[in-house]
């Protein structure tokens, strides 16, 4: 029975999802945690924090997901848009307080991603002591890659990690460069929250980040993985 007069509440947004590499049924995202300086180069080139900090993680909207091959557009109140290419941690078997030798028990899967970063407002709320939200969690600000099972590939615990731009290399690095690995990240997080089959963990980025501009094609890879490439459109009207 419907009130007259009321309109009806939307249908369900869209879920948000990622393709799965020999499945049909896509992985479905739940939440997207990210971790922050977690490559020593990184953390130098940035000038801030302690090389010797815990690992420390922000979120970003499920449905800030961006699949392989779309289009960005360019995302408004920003002059300064970057890319951090990241190795992605899908979860297929949540819980909490994992111990670090168990930990990998709960990873599914791995892709690779960007944490797109607008970096003049990520700076502004470091500077004056405010989330990073406005920084880091803003619509198509996650493009994912392709999922790749664990039985099927292994695990992803060291490997090159890279990205270029219109072809010219911009990052690189190697995954056993992470300072907080991946089996220390998920067990660190379960210890915060649940963790959910659906979520995903964005990693952490090696040095190189920089600018995207409008036209812009983004090559990200990690070895062993399908890579993501995607492009910046211009902003949305
Ligand atoms: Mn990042």
């Amino acid at each position: 029975m419907s009130a007259p007069g009321s309109p009806a509440p939307p249908a369900a947004p869209r879920p948000a999802v990622v393709a799965v590499a020999g499945h049909d049924a896509p992985f479905p995202v739940r939440r997207i945690y990210c971790v922050g300086r977690n490559y020593l180069e990184h953390i130098r080139e940035m000038q801030e924090g302690d090389e010797r900090d815990p690992p420390f993680f922000f979120q970003k909207p499920a449905d800030a997901v961006v699949s392989d091959g779309a289009r960005v557009p360019y995302p408004p109140c920003t002059n300064d848009l970057q890319h951090e290419v990241e190795l992605v941690v899908a979860i297929g078997d949540g819980g909490r307080d994992l111990s670090v030798s168990r930990a990998l028990e709960a990873v599914y899967g791995y892709a690779v991603g960007v944490d797109l970063t607008r970096r003049d407002r990520q700076r502004e709320a470091f500077a004056k002591g405010l989330p990073w939200e406005i920084g880091k969690a803003f619509d198509h600000s996650a493009p994912c890659g392709m999922v790749h099972p664990v039985a099927v590939v292994g695990h992803r615990l060291t490997g090159e990690i890279r990205l270029s731009v219109n072809g010219e290399p911009r990052q690189r690095g190697d995954l056993r460069q992470m300072i907080w690995n991946v089996p220390e990240i998920v067990a660190q997080l379960s210890r915060l929250y649940r963790l959910v089959p659906g979520d995903l963990v964005m990693t952490g980025t090696p040095a190189g980040v920089g600018a995207l501009r409008p036209g812009d094609r983004v090559e990200a890879a990690v070895e062993g993985l399908s890579p993501l490439t995607f492009t910046i459109a211009p902003a949305e009207a």
